[in-house]
């Protein structure tokens, strides 16, 4: 507990004080005065003993005196010594007492005593009982023959003065007088007004007097008690004594004499004092009352001093604290400072501190009313700059709240100091100032963002992705952007936050994936995804020592289907097929579409035995082989569907992705070649043939500028067996495996960028070749069919590729027969359609290729400017062996007279399946049973050797 002074005011403080300097002064004053006053006492008192003693010396000589001569006297009475010689002691008392009655002993004799020779008493005149006590005296007086006093003391104390009495000359005895002390004593009353008590003491020095020292002479009424008292008091040394006795005050003070020789006599003189000393008292008395009225009167001075100043001071502490009132009246206050407090008449004589102070006050408020019209001023000119501050920064929050971002700024803790209006709006907190921007707007706490933040701090951008759920409850994908403000724009740093709402964009990417790692029609997982997933199987299964399976299914004849029945139907049987598959394997296996018929589906976690897990695969494969060839119901219309499925088993990353699905692929085409339907292992020398393949890749590319090209004809017939021209078949002449099929090099061609020139170069050396035969008689009517690729095919400039080559070549276009398959025109009827139109503006000629083989709608064939249509080999194969392919096979020839086509047969070996071909209307034959595809120099010996035979 705090100890609070008590409040004393300043008033009483002075006034205290100046009371006990006051009082002391006083004190010391009336202190001074008394002591003055029984000073002056005692030195009345010593003034007065001393001049007792001198009293007391004068009388005790002048009585001396009178003795003597009162003895002298004596003796000159006539007769003295006559009388003593005769011992007539009559006659000397006669003579004593005729001296005392005509002197009249005032001296107070209280014996005269005669002494003869032999200092014999002769006679005694008075009192005879000092006669003993005389004798001894008198012979003393005789020895010495002397006058001289001598003090003795009885039942009272007397003085002896001894004289010789002489004869003749002769000494015949002596005259002792003794006189007592009365008169003396009556004498020193007298004169002194004191009571004078005798006593005899050994000597002066002794402090009681002794035992049988007498009190002489009493005047007073003082009792023994007194004596006493006094006789054991120490100030007898110093022979003053005071005290008290039944209210009376008495002095005493002892006087020594020393005219007594070894008897000491002291007087005891005692006062009555008492009203000396009351007067001492009063005078103290009025001394001290006269101190204390002057004190009160200098306090009523100094109050009447004083009270104007405390009136003023009381009433300028009363209205200083009005200074700080609002609002201020600065002209009343200074009239309230100049009104004076009433009954101050002294305070207006005499200026004081508190005038000084009202002075200083009253200045102070002109101050003041100064300083509060500057700071009005200053409030003014603050308020138009706070109007325009505030109208800059609406204009700057508005921007803020406009930006279709979140910002916001917070300081280090994370703690929001402003948000604009989406921040808000997102975060559905109505005051965002000072709520946490980590917690609230991240997800995450504080201090899991200051790591986060540690780049910020270094003056980096710092990106950050977190989701804020909305108001409207849906999820929202926020990228910031933080950063932090340039030092100095405040005491402490401050972050910067700009949150962009990327939900859309996720999802676009989210889409964008999707699209990118799965296949669009199926849903499934697309060849980038699988090969993705293969390298995570890779690795789990080579830590797990476990087999992977890749099982690539490829659908047999769908191509068949998509081209007959549509790619709608194809697309929704696929989309049924994928769901099988997907269905027939365990969750985490992977079912990837890769291709159009063509699935892979990666199986994990089976047996660490190698045989074991193949077993396994096998089922799975096997399980899958037979879910695709359960009857597919669209439509109304049942499609039956096999596969042939290629099972590669592999651990741990022995194998890349790549070669993995490689090998699956090979069994795959393994398990075709083997009848379909049927499922088959990867086989190691498949792997060979494929490596065999894959550097035919890499000559196929040497082939074009090594001109390891070559035409090879083979002519097509009419039903006389004689060549109406030839079909041109590419052959490649490798400078190491010989004669290469185009079967085999045309597909990777057509996979790279190869086939754009090779189809070019083909073309143009046709050409060349027809515009060559064109001189000759044997050539001259010959027609070419050239072979086009569907990527030839389908350039942009094909029209005019085929234009320039004829322009340049200079070959005559009529003779040029350009074959088509059905799928390259019915990928886009209305190109293939508008290229066709064009080229046949100047004669080219159209062909279809393996016509009936894609199962496609026949209603295309009106649409398309054809010649001729191309019986497909495997028709033609199978006649007379397949009743169906032989109605296939007239069905298309009718078809084709009715269209107004030509129809030609290709693969024709041999002589049945000529004369079926003829007799169901054929007129054109391609095929073995005519000739081989030949070589130029070839070609045109089997031309000759066909002229010579006929001719
Ligand atoms: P294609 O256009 O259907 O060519 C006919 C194929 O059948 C040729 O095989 C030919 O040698 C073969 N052939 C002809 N008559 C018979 C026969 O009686 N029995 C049997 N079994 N086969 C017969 P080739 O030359 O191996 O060509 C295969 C395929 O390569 C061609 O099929 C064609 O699609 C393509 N091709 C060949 N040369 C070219 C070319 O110059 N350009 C383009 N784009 N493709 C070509
Ligand atoms: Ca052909
Ligand atoms: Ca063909």
């Amino acid at each position: 507990m705090t100890n609070q002074p008590r409040y004393l005011s300043i008033r009483w403080k002075i006034i205290i004080l100046a009371a006990i300097v006051l009082g002391l002064t006083s004190l010391l004053f009336i202190w001074q005065q008394h002591e003055f006053q029984s000073n002056e006492l005692k030195m009345q008192q010593a003034e007065f003993r001393e001049h007792s003693r001198i009293i007391l010396e004068n009388l005790l000589q002048s009585q001396t005196n009178q003795i003597r001569m009162l003895g002298e006297l004596l003796l000159e009475q006539p007769g003295i010594a006559d009388n003593l010689l005769h011992k007539r002691a009559a006659a000397l008392a006669q003579s004593v007492q005729a001296i005392s009655d005509e002197l009249g002993f005032a001296q107070n004799i209280l014996a005269v005593v005669f002494f003869d020779e032999q200092q014999k008493i002769q006679s005694v005149w008075g009192d005879t009982l000092y006669e003993e006590d005389v004798l001894p005296l008198a012979g003393l007086a005789s020895n010495h023959a002397t006058s001289r006093i001598s003090l003795f003391c009885k039942q009272i104390c007397a003085r002896q003065i001894s004289l010789p009495i002489y004869f003749q000359g002769r000494m015949v005895g002596s005259v002792s007088m003794v006189v007592g002390l009365g008169q003396l004593q009556n004498d020193l009353h007298a004169l002194t007004q004191a009571d004078v008590v005798v006593l005899k003491g050994r000597n002066q020095d002794e402090r009681a007097p002794l035992g049988g020292m007498s009190v002489i002479f009493n005047t007073g009424q003082f009792s023994r008690e007194l004596l006493s008292a006094a006789q054991n008091d120490d100030h007898w040394l110093d022979g003053l004594l005071q005290l008290q006795q039944a209210g009376q005050i008495y002095q005493l003070f002892m006087i020594h004499s020393q005219q007594f020789g070894g008897n000491a006599l002291h007087f005891l003189l005692i006062r009555n004092i008492t009203n000396s000393v009351q007067l001492v008292d009063y005078k103290s008395n009025k001394i001290i009352i006269s101190g204390l009225l002057v004190f009160m009167l200098a306090l009523c001075i100094l109050y009447l001093m004083l009270r104007p100043t405390v009136a003023r001071f009381s009433h300028l502490i009363k209205i200083l604290p009005m200074l700080g009132n609002e609002p201020r009246d600065y002209t009343q206050l200074r009239d309230a400072y100049a009104v004076r407090p009433a009954g101050m008449a002294l305070g207006r004589i005499w200026r004081d501190e508190a005038d000084d102070l009202e002075t200083m006050a009253i200045t102070l408020t002109a101050r003041l009313e100064q300083l509060n019209e500057d700071s009005l001023h200053h409030l003014e000119s603050l308020s138009v700059h706070s109007n325009q501050l505030k109208k800059e920064r609406d204009f700057i929050s508005s921007l803020l709240d406009t930006a279709p971002v979140l910002i916001l700024s917070y300081g280090e803790d994370g703690s929001i100091q402003l948000a604009n209006a989406q921040a808000t709006h997102a975060s559905g907190v109505t005051d965002l100032v000072g709520k946490n921007f980590a917690e609230l707007f991240i997800g995450i706490s504080q201090h899991d963002f200051a790591t986060e933040m540690a780049e910020i701090k270094s003056g980096n951008v710092h990106h950050l992705e977190s989701t804020l759920t909305n108001q409207d409850g849906r999820k929202h994908n926020l990228l910031w952007f933080s950063s932090r403000l340039p030092v100095g724009m405040a005491d402490t740093p401050i972050y910067l936050s700009v949150g962009m709402d990327i939900t859309e964009h996720k999802q676009n990417e989210a889409r964008i994936h999707h699209m990118a790692f799965y296949d669009m029609l199926t849903q499934l997982p697309n060849r980038r995804m699988l090969l993705d997933v293969m390298r995570h199987a890779m690795l789990a299964c080579g830590e797990e020592k476990l087999y992977c399976a890749i099982i690539f299914v490829d659908l047999d004849n769908f191509k068949a289907i998509n081209d007959g029945r549509g790619r709608n139907i194809g697309d929704q049987i696929l989309v049924e097929i994928a769901k099988r598959l997907r269905s027939s394997v365990r969750e985490f296996d992977t079912v990837a579409h890769l291709g159009v018929d063509e699935f892979v589906i990666l199986l994990e976690e089976l047996s660490g035995d190698l045989e074991l897990a193949a077993a396994q695969s096998r089922v799975i494969g096997e399980k899958l082989c037979r879910a695709v060839s359960q009857p597919v119901v669209l439509h109304d219309h049942t499609y039956h569907l096999t596969c042939s499925a290629g099972i590669s088993m592999f651990i741990g990353n022995e194998l890349t992705t790549e070669a993995a699905l490689r090998q699956a692929n090979i069994a795959m085409t393994h398990a075709k070649t083997s009848g379909r339907n049927t499922l088959r292992f990867f086989d190691p020398e498949m792997q060979l043939k494929l490596e065999a393949r894959a550097t035919l890749e890499v000559d196929l590319r040497r082939a074009i500028a090594g001109k390891q090209f070559q035409l090879f004809y083979q002519a097509q017939s009419n039903t006389e067996r004689q060549p109406l021209g030839a079909e041109v078949l590419l052959r490649w002449l490798h400078p190491t495996h010989g004669l290469i099929s185009p079967a085999q090099f045309i597909p990777f061609a057509e996979e790279s960028e190869l086939m754009q020139p090779l189809g070019q170069w083909l073309l143009e050396t046709a050409c060349a070749q027809l515009k060559s035969w064109e001189t000759d008689e044997l050539t001259a009517s010959l027609q070419l069919a050239v072979n086009v690729s569907a990527r030839q095919f389908h350039q942009p400039d094909f029209v005019e590729q085929v234009l320039n080559t004829l322009a340049k070549t200079g070959a005559p276009p009529s003779r040029i027969k350009l074959e088509l398959t059905e799928s390259m025109v019915l990928e886009n009827i209305q190109d293939a359609v508008s290229k066709m139109l064009a080229l046949k503006k100047i004669g080219v000629q159209f062909s279809i290729d393996d016509f009936g083989t894609a199962y496609s709608s026949l209603s295309y064939l009106t649409q398309l400017p054809l010649d001729q249509l191309k019986i497909d080999q495997s028709f033609v194969r199978n006649i007379g062996i397949s009743n169906s392919d032989d109605i296939v096979v007239q069905t298309i020839i009718n078809m084709a007279n009715n269209l107004g086509m030509q129809v030609i047969a290709e693969g024709v070996e041999t002589e049945v399946q000529f004369q079926f071909l003829k007799e169901s209307g054929c007129n054109t034959f391609q095929g073995y049973l005519f000739s081989k595809p030949l070589a130029l120099g070839e070609f045109i010996d089997y031309l000759n050797r066909l002229k010579g035979d006929s001719a």
